[in-house]
């Protein structure tokens, strides 16, 4: 009976009383029709009274009466009276007076205990109120009937607040020691909910913790992939650094470096342009990756246009994005949302750039160290790269006048000779030595000389370049001449040429007119020489020849000079 409480109670035992009704009406009408005490009339009475009380009873409890204090107690004690009425008014029915007392205690227990709260001096002022009628019910017994039937009705009445003070204190101690329980019970539970509210707010914590720390996990992968991504960099720009150090090639630089920045950071585009005669480059030379084929064709194209524009502006990187990308028609359809333009600067002047693109638009708004180091990596190679040209070029040329040198002329005669067997061609060659050059020197000063040799040397170089060869200065004022693929013919009227204009360009020295001529020895193979390897001998002989045949002289190699010593 865990699930004790009053209310239910009294609501129970308005049910069992509706059955005590039925009982009783059922019990007096019996009664009235076996024994025949009574004129059925007061039987019919008696019947009608407790209809009415249980026809009430229904009515009021469907209405709730039971919340209506005054209304209650009124109906249970009028009922009380009457049963009390009945009880004395029936003292030759003893079945009735039974049935009467039950109601009487049934009735004085519901009575006692309607709303008492467990109040012990609620419950004991009602038990007193009963005992008003009780008493009442007594004198009317006692002027009714024989002494020893009002000493069984005061037995009775007793018995019955006996029995009422029995149940009732049962009931209320009972209530109480639920109540007990329940306060009890309530405090165990107060105290729970205090623990579920305390542990529901570690959970909370518990949960935010974790979400903190799920969010740092999140920050911890970002970070990390951030870190891997600087790792790759990092590796990245050490193996540029590596391959600029291992090579003067300044188009393999751009091919490594280009193919870098698509492969580390995913860029759609990578172009780059170094202009003209940077690295002794004759033409601007342009790498670009991508894999719009199209695309690529068009930039080829532009590429100039966007460097005059690049090269009269700032030396700052510059970020394009929307609008601001109409200006580059080689985007055309491609998916290009971003543009990064990354001027080279060597201190002096822009002389190349690097363009990114990226289908993402804010592809830039990250770090652009990466591509600032690549920049800085390329302009070390490039500043490494036009020394070693320079060096090499000056161990190549001659100081005094700027063409090829005696050792270098070597490499470029074996290589020519080399080209001219593979391609079955002709090969002509002329040397040549200023005449009487001693004189000048004498005459003018060794300042004077310097300034011939080096106007003799630049018709030669003239020449041979015009016509596809090279020239070099062989001696003091000896120079040598190559031109691969001449045949004798085509050789002799360029040499004719030089020849006359060496004669007709005059040198001023200090106001002094200056004119020199040479002597030149011309051979061809294989019409006149069938052995590439002894072209320069040959024509030294026929030069030589010159010399001893009076001097001003183009001599062709033939069977004539063989005899000169
Ligand atoms: P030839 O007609 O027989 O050639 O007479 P040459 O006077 O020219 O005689 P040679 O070729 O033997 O003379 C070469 C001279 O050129 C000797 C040297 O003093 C001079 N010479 C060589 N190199 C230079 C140079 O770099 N500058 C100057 N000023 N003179 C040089
Ligand atoms: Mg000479
Ligand atoms: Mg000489």
């Amino acid at each position: 009976m865990s699930n004790f409480s009053k209310d239910n109670f009294i609501s129970k035992y308005a049910f069992y009383q509706k059955v005590m009704y039925i009982m009783g009406i059922v019990t007096i009408a019996l009664c009235g029709f076996f024994t025949k005490v009574y004129p059925t009339n007061t039987i019919i009475s008696l019947c009608l009274v407790f209809v009415l009380f249980f026809v009430t009873d229904t009515i009021l409890y469907a209405v709730n009466y039971m919340d209506s204090s005054m209304l209650f107690m009124l109906f249970r004690f009028i009922e009380l009276s009457v049963f009390l009425g009945v009880q004395a008014m029936a003292n030759k029915a003893p079945v009735i007076v039974v049935v009467a007392t039950i109601f009487i205690i049934l009735e004085a227990v519901e009575y006692v205990l309607y709303k008492a709260e467990y109040d012990t001096s609620m419950v004991n002022m009602r038990r007193y109120s009963i005992l008003v009628p009780m008493i009442v019910n007594l004198f009317i017994v006692n002027s009714k009937c024989e002494e020893y039937v009002w000493l069984v009705y005061m037995a009775m009445h007793v018995l019955s607040l006996i029995i009422v003070v029995i149940i009732t204190e049962w009931f209320v101690r009972r209530g109480e020691s639920y109540e007990k329980e329940i306060s009890k019970l309530k405090l165990e539970m107060s105290r729970v909910e205090d623990n579920n509210t305390k542990l529901i707010e570690y959970q909370e914590r518990i949960k935010s913790t974790n979400d903190q720390i799920n969010y740092q996990k999140i920050d911890l992968i970002r970070v990390n992939k951030e870190l891997e991504q600087i790792n790759l960099e990092i590796e990245s720009q050490s193996e540029i650094m590596k391959y600029m150090a291992s090579t003067f090639d300044i188009p393999k630089c751009i091919n490594f470096i280009a193919d870098a920045v698509i492969e580390v950071k995913k860029a759609k585009l990578c172009a780059v342009y170094i202009e003209k005669d940077v690295y002794m480059n004759q033409f601007g030379t342009c790498i670009v990756k991508t894999n719009y084929s199209s695309m690529q064709r068009r930039l080829n194209k532009e590429i100039d246009s966007i460097f005059e524009r690049v090269s009269s502006g700032h030396v700052h990187t510059k970020v394009f994005k929307h609008d601001m990308l109409k200006g580059f028609k080689f985007i055309g359809d491609a998916n290009i949302n971003a543009v990064a333009i990354l001027p080279f600067y060597d201190g002096k002047k822009i002389y190349g750039m690097m363009v990114v693109g990226s289908d993402e638009e804010n592809f830039f708004d990250k770090s652009m160290s990466y591509y600032e180091n690549c920049i800085v990596e390329f302009n070390v190679a490039m500043n490494s790269t036009k020394m070693y040209l320079a060096m090499e070029d000056m161990a190549r040329k001659d100081g005094l006048t700027g063409i090829y040198n005696r050792i270098y002329f070597k490499k470029l005669f074996a290589d020519a000779i080399k080209s001219t067997k593979l391609k079955k061609k002709s090969i002509s060659a002329a040397l040549f030595d200023i005449d009487k050059f001693k004189k000048v020197n004498d005459t003018y000063g060794h300042l004077a000389g310097d300034k011939v040799i080096q106007m003799v040397a630049s018709l030669g170089k003239k020449y041979a370049e015009e016509h596809g060869g090279f020239a070099c200065r062989y001696g003091g004022e000896e120079f040598v001449i190559v031109l691969p693929g001449y045949d004798k013919e085509s050789a002799l009227a360029i040499m004719e040429e030089l020849h006359k204009e060496i004669k007709s360009t005059p040198v001023y020295f200090n106001d002094k007119k200056i004119s020199v001529n040479v002597c030149l020895g011309l051979t061809t193979y294989p019409e006149l020489c069938s052995d590439p390897e002894l072209l320069v001998s040959r024509a030294d002989k026929a030069m030589y020849y010159g010399k001893k045949h009076g001097r001003g002289r183009l001599v062709v190699d033939s069977e004539l000079i063989n005899d000169v010593e």
